[in-house]
């Protein structure tokens, strides 16, 4: 029998606070009501704050993030378009494959798995690509399989280099309202996320920003779509209103988690983020063992996957910690199955839960046979931890 709290530090469904798990628990209401639109209206609004956007719009649908890049490519491309991807893990394998079955060219590019988005291959591709063929440029800003975060900025920048007018689609179910994102200021057309990663909220919410340049290809687009249409949700969102049963609760909760992360602020949610993230890789070090992503630069501030001695099955990492310590971790798909474990350090979490789930991690590898030194990754964390907060107290108080 389980007692006590159970452990969950998967990447996604993440830990819903107190907060939006109550404010969630309220009666049905009339999804017509003259005033709802008190509830929805200031939730488009304050969406863009997070997604960083003045001239896009945000739109929700009850699905989850896959939904969103289907809703992406089918309202602004045509059959047959052209688009440059990249695969370096399983969410950016998804989406090239989601690509593929919807009937665009994909150009696709292999990335070794620990690496991200490859800019200056992008750029070459896009610099040769004088015809202007090549109609969206697709990223995965945090590829959640292998803990590894790409850079948005320099992907921008390789399609100015290139002077090239594609859009700009970024998956951003791992990364929004976790670290930064900044959607006007690098030009993303399309940004892509979910309810159930950093907004701390169940499954079932899609989010998705898109510019002014995307609603415009949305005008003449001819891909197939019905549900997912923009402009059906559009019409009816200026007044607050949907074109089909919104999750009312959701936005409760959504308006809960908002309000969460507007009192900590946006860029200290990215800040905490970083040091949790940072406290999980000395971990690591200090077991003598190396995460997913191959250089500092890719590793990840929401999700870290580790990879375990040769000798060892990650998948007994994983089944001890949930069947022993009631701790969930997330496993390795697809490539790295076996050969990670991951620990997702998203949403709502302190020092001393990423304490936590380093215990519950280092028991956990020890009962699999791995040989790290029992108390070494928690005690570096520890004293990152305390580091960190000196310094931050310093600062605050100069
Ligand atoms: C979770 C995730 C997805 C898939 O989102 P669903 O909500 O499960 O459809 C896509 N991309 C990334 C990077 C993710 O982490």
């Amino acid at each position: 029998m389980k007692t006590g709290m159970t452990h969950l530090f998967i990447p996604g469904p993440t830990n819903v606070p107190e907060a939006v798990r109550r404010a969630m628990n309220v009666c049905m209401e009339d999804q017509r009501a003259p005033d709802l639109g008190e509830l929805t209206i200031p939730l488009f609004a304050d969406l863009k704050k997070v997604m960083k956007t003045t001239s896009g719009e945000v739109l929700l649908f009850p699905s989850s993030g896959t939904g969103m890049w289907e809703a992406a490519i089918t309202n602004t491309l045509n059959p047959g378009d052209k688009v440059l991807m990249s695969r370096f893990g399983q969410f950016s394998h998804l989406w090239v494959e989601m690509a593929q079955r919807l009937g665009l060219d994909v150009e696709m590019i292999e990335v070794e798995w620990g690496q991200g988005v490859p800019v200056e291959t992008y750029e070459q591709r896009l610099k040769a690509d004088t015809s202007h063929q090549i109609k969206a440029v697709f990223a995965t800003q945090n590829e959640t399989a292998t803990g590894v975060q790409s850079d948005i900025a320099a992907t921008r920048a390789a399609m100015d280099a290139a002077n090239h007018p594609a859009l700009l689609f970024v998956d951003g179910v791992s990364s929004i309202a976790s670290i930064d994102f900044r959607m006007d200021e690098w030009g993303v057309d399309c940004a892509v996320t979910g309810s159930q990663k950093g907004l701390m909220l169940p499954a079932g919410l899609g989010v998705l920003g898109v510019s002014q340049k995307a609603l415009e290809a949305a005008k003449t687009s001819t891909m197939r779509r019905a549900y997912f249409e923009f402009n059906d949700q559009l019409a009816l969102n200026k007044d607050g209103y949907f074109p089909y049963t919104p999750p009312i609760q959701m936005f409760h909760g959504l308006r809960a988690s908002l309000d969460l992360i507007f009192q900590e602020g946006l860029e200290n949610v990215f800040a905490r983020h970083y040091r949790l993230a940072e406290g999980v890789r000395r971990a690591i070090t200090a077991w003598g063992l190396r995460t997913c992503a191959v250089e500092p630069k890719w590793q990840s501030n929401t999700v870290t996957a580790i990879m375990v001695p040769e000798t060892v099955d990650a998948r007994d990492v994983i089944k001890y910690g949930y069947t022993r310590y009631n701790t969930s971790f997330g496993t390795g798909l697809s490539k790295v199955a076996g050969k990670v474990f991951r620990i997702g350090h998203l949403g709502d979490l302190n020092e001393v839960s990423c304490l936590a789930a380093l215990a519950s991690a280092e028991m956990s590898l020890r009962d699999a046979g791995a040989m790290i030194v029992p108390g070494s990754g928690v005690g570096a964390a520890q004293e990152w931890y305390r580091e960190a907060h000196a310094e931050s107290v310093m600062v605050a108080a100069e």
